[in-house]
């Protein structure tokens, strides 16, 4: 049986179980989908995001980084915002969702060096739904949106 979270915004996460409390909610983004920490989601949105209309509610595993194009033309980012993609761990269905200010830069980054190595089936799914995944080559893309483009890009070695 499922712990129904106190209120609507407090959740603890199905896969690090930490409590992502509603102070996460004044985090910049409308629907707070994704825990902060380890960054995996939940599907709960069917059509589109913050809908809550699934019935699926199996956990999503951030699989890869993506841009969002913004369709603004006067918008001054031209490379639009980086984005997660999330995979279900169910029944597969793919959605991309906004990074938000207080998630761990140190972990989407490694779900972005993680993505070089998507199973050719992943990179197909992918494809059918119209998301480009980032790949080594688009690494300067991703320090610059995640750290900011005057700050000291951290060293990339883990060891
Ligand atoms: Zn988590
Ligand atoms: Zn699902």
């Amino acid at each position: 049986m499922r712990a129904r979270p106190a209120s609507f915004g407090d959740f603890r996460c199905a896969h690090c179980h930490m409590i992502v409390s509603s102070a996460h909610v004044l985090s910049g983004v409308n629907n707070r989908n994704h825990c902060p920490y380890c960054l995996w989601s939940c599907h709960l949105d069917l059509f589109s995001a913050g809908d809550r209309l699934s019935a699926c509610k199996a956990p999503m595993k951030p699989v890869g980084l993506t841009m969002k194009k913004g369709r603004n033309k006067y918008q001054r980012e031209p490379r639009g915002e980086l984005m997660l993609i999330h995979e279900c761990t169910d029944c597969q269905t793919l959605s991309i969702n906004r990074i938000a200010a207080d998630d761990d830069s140190g972990n989407v980054l490694a779900v972005f060096e993680r993505s070089f190595a998507l199973t050719p089936h992943v990179q197909a799914r992918c494809r059918e739904y119209g998301i480009v995944i980032l790949d080594s080559a688009d690494t300067e893309i991703v320090q610059v949106q995640l750290y900011g483009r005057c700050a000291e890009i951290p060293a990339l070695n883990w060891t």
